[in-house]
């Protein structure tokens, strides 16, 4: 195990503010900062989980917040959520606008409502110079000339990657940061060509807490100290030291989302 002394991550993608958190969350926070975790991103899902991560980034000096609304919800949004999003957007301890994208793999009924909310959130972290963080589920191609054609300037994170190298290697050219989660740790997966596909200054971890937990907690409720587990094996899979892979990602970090060192 490696002593948490010596290095520091950042989850960059993390529900932390969910209900599923409610009875231990301070004790969640704290694990992650015990575990080595230096910073956590909580990402916004609706008005309401946007506002209570801005919350949570005022109460902690080491959580961010983003705000935005999941193309999972973008079917109960109202035009005044949207109204809302663009407000709090402002805020000083907001980092970046999302989670917003393209998931064709549960929600197919409401595509045009997907592509309206997703080019919204882009004008937006456009017109506020944040980064925009992306949920693409079963929609890379979409995903891609969204992006490409609302001009995505300020950052684009692509969380928890699941295109292939192709994919991979033009949307690294497009100047987007990738994001890895517990995922690559799974016994089935082997999404090592990928991550070699990425120049090291675009690769990201998160754990997308409070889902997919890594190898060996796979199905339970995850959490930020989890990152842990997916910077070893993204390490292994570089062929680079523990040490070297929690540098260059916490670096990245802290770039693309403009974090104080
Ligand atoms: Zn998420």
């Amino acid at each position: 195990m490696h002593t948490a002394t010596h290095y520091d991550l950042i989850d960059t993608h993390a529900h932390i503010m969910v209900s599923e958190y409610d009875e231990d969350r301070e004790a969640v926070i704290n694990r992650a900062l015990e575990a080595g975790v230096s910073s956590i991103v909580a990402i916004g899902m609706n008005v309401e989980t946007s506002l209570a991560a801005i919350a949570l980034a005022e109460k902690y000096n080491n959580i961010y917040a983003t705000v935005g609304i999941h193309p999972g919800e973008v079917s109960d949004a109202k035009d005044a959520d949207f109204e809302e999003i663009s407000r709090i957007a402002d805020h000083p301890r907001v980092v970046g606008i999302g989670e917003t994208g393209l998931d064709f793999h549960w929600d197919t009924s409401a595509v045009d409502t997907q592509i309206d909310f997703f080019r919204q959130h882009i004008r937006l972290a456009r017109s506020t110079d944040l980064p925009v963080v992306v949920h693409d589920r079963d929609a890379h191609d979409a995903v891609l000339s969204v992006l490409n054609e609302e001009d995505a300037s300020a950052g684009v994170v692509l969380h928890c990657f699941s295109g292939d190298e192709v994919m991979a290697t033009v949307a690294a050219r497009a100047g987007y940061y990738l994001g890895f989660g517990g995922i690559v740790t799974f016994k089935n997966v082997s999404l090592g060509n990928v991550i070699n596909a990425i120049p090291s200054d675009q690769l990201l971890i998160e754990t997308d807490s409070p889902y997919l937990s890594p190898h060996p907690f796979r199905g339970r409720r995850n959490e930020p100290a989890r990152v842990v587990h997916t910077a070893e094996t993204v390490a292994r899979l570089l062929n680079i030291t523990f040490e070297e892979l929690a540098q260059i990602t916490t670096q990245n970090a802290r770039t693309v989302f403009n974090l104080p060192a």
